[in-house]
């Protein structure tokens, strides 16, 4: 039985009016009238011109709802912001598959972020390094005293961690502050902090401190999900052996590994997009972490267990909050919060790993089996028709035909839409 009391499975979710889906959400989300209305609203202009510079309007993406997801025993309807057609459906669909098994179970070690700073120029490298550690108290206390609300709810400035890099300017010192940002993201956090030590740091080492900025290789935050596929959901053990084949070149090449992760990405961004997170953020921490051997290789892994069932895991990077920055000023994105009902950053970086774990897997089944395009087509062939000139209902019977000819070419669109007409 899901923590939550009501279950996110749905069938035909897809297949239902707007209104109709929106009510599900409603009820399962307990969201009021006034937050039922933000679905059709805009970013207000006066709120986007608080948001960034040189304002003109805003930028409006799709936001759709993947369902049947479970993790950690725990019901999510999961929001999702993307353009990409197929992303939310098949999202859907691995979810439908790993509840079978349970769902996705899913780990965020503590919210640890790591700011750098860069020191040059100290005369003795070696005594300056030491330096530096034998004043961490003091250099912990002056960090947290720039933030007194992380500290008071358990986090702040943790730790420190000293490393000496060659380098074309010769050696460097760079010194790690360790910070626990609790329910941020923490750049501003940590950035605040690095500032504020920087001087301190310089009379310590005689150096000077250039760069003082957070590192995306957040790789003091990660966050493991996991969920076991079905064999004969997926249509037997040699799907799952098919699976497994296609799976193997993402994890010997980088080429392949680069489409591979995007495909983890789709999900992932969706979610980070529609919870107001830094994307750019996650994308820079996650590629980063697959690198991290010296060879860009899969955020995920697959093996088959003694059941000839498929088992998949994802390990990344995650520096999600549920405070500051637009998560907290976009309405949309503090409604898509409720909608998830996630209470902690920790919680969210649970949900953003699963989904990830079920976009690749539902990535690799199509490529194992029917390929990419047959999902992708129905959407397509309505894309092709709107670009072709086709208005309302238009948009259906052009795409249809299309379909119905297996051949959803521009050219053919146009044909079909001045008989139509
Ligand atoms: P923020 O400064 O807006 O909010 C964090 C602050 O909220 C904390 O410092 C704390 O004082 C307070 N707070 C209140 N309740 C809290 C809770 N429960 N848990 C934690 N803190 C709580 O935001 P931030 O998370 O420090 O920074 C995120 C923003 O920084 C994003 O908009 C990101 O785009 C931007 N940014 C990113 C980078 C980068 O990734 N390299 C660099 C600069 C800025």
């Amino acid at each position: 039985m899901s923590s939550r009391g009501k279950s996110s499975k749905v069938s035909g979710f897809y297949k239902m009016p707007v209104e109709k889906r929106v009510e599900f959400v409603k009820n399962f989300s307990d969201l009021t009238d006034e937050e039922t209305r933000i679905f059709s609203s805009s970013l207000d202009i006066k709120t986007a011109d608080k948001m960034i510079e040189n304002v003109l309007g805003t930028f409006e993406l799709p936001l759709g709802v993947s369902v049947n997801f479970l993790v950690n025993c725990k019901d999510y309807l999961v929001p999702m912001a993307i353009e990409e057609s197929s992303v939310v459906a098949a999202a859907s669909n691995a979810a439908k598959i790993a509840r079978i098994n349970g769902g996705f179970t899913a780990k965020c070690t503590n919210p640890l972020m790591i700011g750098q700073l860069q020191i040059l120029n100290a005369a003795d490298i070696a005594g300056a390094a030491q330096n530096i550690m034998d004043h961490k108290k003091e250099i912990l206390l002056l960090a947290n005293a720039q933030d007194k609300i992380l500290v008071d709810l358990g986090g702040g400035a943790k730790d420190l961690e000293v490393r000496i890099l060659d380098s074309p300017l010769g050696k460097m010192i760079v010194t790690h502050l360790i910070v626990d940002v609790r329910d941020a993201m923490g750049a501003n956090a940590v950035n605040t902090m690095c500032e504020a030590v920087a001087p301190m740091l310089e009379e310590i080492t005689g150096g000077k401190v250039r760069l003082k900025i957070l590192s995306n290789l957040a790789d003091r935050r990660l966050v493991k999900a996991k969920a076991v596929f079905e064999k004969e959901k997926m249509g037997g053990e040699h799907v799952v052996d098919a699976f497994l084949e296609s799976y193997t070149l993402a994890s010997v090449d980088p080429y392949r590994a680069a489409t591979h992760n995007k495909g983890i990405m789709n999900g992932i961004d969706a979610l980070i997009i529609a919870t107001g997170n830094d994307f750019r953020a996650i994308e820079a921490g996650a590629h980063a972490y697959a690198a991290r051997s010296g060879q860009y290789t899969s955020l995920t892994t697959y093996h088959k267990d003694k059941n000839g069932n498929l088992v998949g895991e994802i390990e990344l990077p995650l520096a999600v909050g549920i405070v500051g920055g637009a998560a907290s000023m976009h309405p949309k994105a503090r409604l898509c919060r409720k909608i998830l009902g996630v209470t902690t950053a920790k919680e969210l970086a649970e949900v953003v790993a699963s989904l990830g774990l079920a976009q690749n897997f539902a990535a690799l089944f199509a490529l194992s089996t029917v390929g990419i395009q047959k999902g992708h087509m129905s959407l397509h062939a309505k894309n092709i028709a709107v670009m072709a000139g086709a208005k309302g209902n238009q948009i259906d019977k052009v795409a249809e035909q299309l379909i119905k000819e297996k051949k959803i070419k521009l050219d053919r669109a146009k044909e079909i839409l001045a008989e139509i007409r």
